[in-house]
């Protein structure tokens, strides 16, 4: 829609969400999906650099260019699910602030070569009580110096705090922060149903898979045990951070 101002898309006047799988997630890569009226695209979370490619084919398949997404809306910032928020140039991002300081300064210690075990503990306090933690930090800061650019997140002036400006309707952030402090879901009614886009509160439809996602242990794993009972009560139809969607069948 060329010509049409950004700020339209906050609004749109038809409140009927369809909600659609762009890049299904996978214990290696993060879901990324299309909310669409039809006329206002709203991209959730865009992904890895060597995801870009993919992602604009998913949205090309659907009719839609990168300068055609009206917001782009990041779950939080973790380096598996936001990196590609440059390829939307004509697009507000929306996240909260709250995810955005937490996981910059997290990248700043990490990129400590001497201190970064010990400041870690600040942002992941179980770090200890977790087998395996020492192994998702390490992988964590790899990928961090490797990847994290706040350049590939957009540029500042697109960036809408959802402390302070709310989604369009139909759409609502749901406060996650067992994943990470300010992690957001969504909640997305479409007319049928309320659709949930996890993000990482939810990782997987089976609990037990969760263990072979390649991402970071839980802020703070009670919290995180409660978010996502929370979607499953809250939600018909789940897509969780990196899997494939699936139906909740009530009791
Ligand atoms: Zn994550």
């Amino acid at each position: 829609m060329p010509g049409t101002a950004v700020n339209n898309a906050d609004r749109p006047d038809q409140p009927h969400w369809k909600v659609e799988e762009l890049l299904a997630g996978s214990w290696r890569g993060a879901t990324s999906v299309l909310i669409s009226n039809g006329r206002c695209h709203i991209v959730v979370d865009t992904g890895m650099p060597h995801e870009a490619h993919l992602l604009v084919k998913a949205l090309e398949n659907r009719g839609i260019g990168p300068a055609d997404v009206r917001l782009v809306i990041n779950t939080h910032f973790h380096i598996d699910h936001v990196l590609n928020g440059n390829l939307f140039g004509r697009s507000l991002i929306y996240a909260t602030q709250h995810s955005f300081d937490w996981s910059r300064s997290l990248y700043s210690d990490l990129a400590d070569g001497q201190n970064w075990e010990k400041l870690v503990l600040k942002y992941y306090p179980e770090t200890l009580l977790h087998e395996r933690a020492r192994t998702h930090m390490a992988n964590l800061r790899k990928l961090a110096l490797r990847w994290w650019d706040v350049k590939r997140l957009g540029a500042p002036e697109q960036f809408r705090w959802i402390e302070t400006h709310p989604l369009p309707e139909g759409i609502e952030a749901f406060v996650t922060s067992g994943h990470v402090p300010g992690h957001v879901s969504l909640l997305v009614s479409t007319g049928e149903n309320v659709t949930v886009i996890a993000g990482d509160a939810l990782l997987s439809r089976e609990r037990e898979e969760d263990e072979r996602v390649a991402t970071m242990i839980p802020h703070h794993s009670e919290q995180f045990r409660l978010d996502r009972a929370r979607l499953l009560g809250l939600g018909d139809r789940i897509l969780p951070g990196h899997d494939h969607e699936f139906t909740v069948v009530g009791d």
